[in-house]
């Protein structure tokens, strides 16, 4: 019986335990696996410290060729003029390009046409492949395993650990599988379907574990819906986040700048197809959902799981399970919302369509879709970010900007911008923001009192149009 860090090699296999088998370089005492990082993602906010401590020990970067860069949380998305406005983003923007250019890193800088979003140009360029361990200073590095990787958000020390050895230490998780039975009706989309699964798992329900997406609706995802789906794993809980690879992600990934060429291409998917997880592979938990139940979601609380149909009511605290309760009573004062109302009809200031989670190409084209033909309520300010360059380049090629600016919008620059406002785009007071971002948490938009409802691009920009939250399935007849 061949076992690594404590698992049976025999049995059928998952594609995580394949994956991490690959990796494994050696198992740690206290039950922990030294596993090698094919792939660091990293950007200005996390890493300036990790570099710091580098220099201090006289360390060199192991794999500069396996380490790319980008700016993205900071950058402004108006005007790009040097040095910024803000001292604190200027400093760390030199502190990246200090940092990239000694040790010879790959920067995806501003104007390369590739900078964006760290996890909207991973698998953009390419760099995000099949069978990769992942790790990025971010949360939701979970997005990227989606092409079948295991990808996982890291701390800052961890972050200098990857640079100087090129590997980590990490507790293997248990798996389980989540399926998306049935077919998903009109209207409703993955960020519906990731929610739903949030609010049933709860915030808490994937700690330990991680999540493969399964399922008929999951397999006729396409690559972008099936990012939305794996981004927001950590949400639930659950650190990684992956899907089994397919004919959608071949198609995807083939001719992209960082996939292999030719005939190499060929032996790759040959090759991603067999890490595949077995059908006998074992799971440590297995949950179903009926994707033909599900409805149109959007967020009334302060975390992700306190969610509801676009149709249904605020839950009652004193109705809920008395773990939940203290939080959704603590939410509902913060939101200025009450028991049994809805959200249907409530009045909104701000509209934005971005960020990691909904910021890429296939958003903006629902967003459109709606504002087409159409103007932003008066007194409703709406942003679209596009996710990266190329995301905003092919927004432009395809008139989408058009769309947007005659409909009142503001069409910015590529960068995280209102997913947290760690630059000047935030909201004022206690604005209230129908947003296609992945957190709700109190003062998360750049306002302490700031109120995040989370929903699809689509949802999004038929509440600008509005002013108001509507059922996005009226719109489409
Ligand atoms: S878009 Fe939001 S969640 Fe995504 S990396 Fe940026 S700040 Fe983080």
């Amino acid at each position: 019986m061949a076992r690594l860090g404590g698992y049976d090699r025999s049995m059928g296999r998952t594609l995580f335990d394949k994956v991490w088998d690959l990796h494994a370089v050696r198992d740690l005492p206290g039950g922990a696996t030294q596993l090698y990082v094919g792939l660091h993602l990293i950007h200005e906010v996390t890493s300036p410290q990790a570099f710091a401590e580098l220099r201090a020990r006289g360390l060199p970067v192991r794999r500069p060729d396996r380490t790319f860069a980008t700016v993205d949380h900071i950058i402004p998305t108006d005007a790009r003029r040097r040095p910024f406005a803000d001292a604190a983003a200027e400093e760390m923007f030199q502190a990246l390009e200090r940092n990239v250019a000694e040790c010879g890193i790959t920067f995806l800088a501003p104007e390369s046409g590739r900078q964006g979003i760290v996890h909207v140009v991973g698998p953009e360029l390419g760099l995000t492949q099949p069978g990769m361990t992942i790790a990025c200073g971010d949360s939701h590095t979970s997005t990227h395993g989606a092409f079948g990787a295991i990808a996982f958000g890291i701390g800052t020390s961890q972050i200098r650990d990857i640079l100087a050895t090129q590997t980590i230490s990490l507790v293997r998780p248990r798996i389980r599988r989540i399926r998306v039975e049935g077919r998903l009706a009109r209207g409703v989309c993955a960020k519906d379907v990731i929610l739903a699964i949030i609010r049933t798992l709860g915030v808490k329900g994937g700690i330990g574990y991680a999540y493969e997406y399964a399922g008929p609706v999951v397999e006729r995802f396409s690559v972008e819906e099936r990012l939305t789906l794996t981004n927001m794993s950590i949400e639930g809980g659950a650190r990684f986040g992956f899907i089994n690879p397919d004919e959608t992600i071949f198609v995807y990934l083939r001719g992209r700048p960082y996939t292999p060429q030719g005939p190499a291409f060929e032996r790759a998917v040959a090759w991603w197809r067999s890490i595949a997880s077995d059908p006998g592979a074992r799971y440590d938990d297995h949950v179903s959902f009926d994707g033909g139940r599900l409805e149109p979601m959007l967020t009334w609380g302060i975390t992700p799981a306190q969610s509801v149909r676009v149709t249904e009511g605020i839950p009652d605290p004193r109705a809920l399970p008395q773990e939940e309760a203290a939080s959704a009573a603590e939410a509902l004062a913060y939101m200025e919302f009450r028991p049994g109302e809805k959200l249907l009809g409530k009045k909104i200031d701000v509209a934005f369509v971005g960020s990691c989670t909904n910021g890429r190409l296939s958003d903006l084209e629902e967003a459109a879709r709606i504002l087409k033909g159409r103007r932003v309520a008066p007194g409703v300010r709406a942003l679209i970010v596009p996710g990266s360059e190329a995301v905003e380049r092919a927004a432009h090629e395809a008139g989408l900007d058009e769309v947007f600016l005659a409909a009142g919008c503001q069409w910015r620059r590529p960068g995280c911008s209102m997913c947290l406002a760690m630059n000047p785009d935030r909201l004022s007071g206690n604005e209230l923001c129908a947003s296609s971002t992945n957190r709700n948490f109190k003062g998360r938009q750049g306002s302490p009192t700031g109120r995040t409802l989370l929903m699809s691009p689509a949802m999004v920009a038929a509440a600008a149009v509005e002013g108001r939250i509507v059922d996005v399935r009226e719109y489409l007849g």
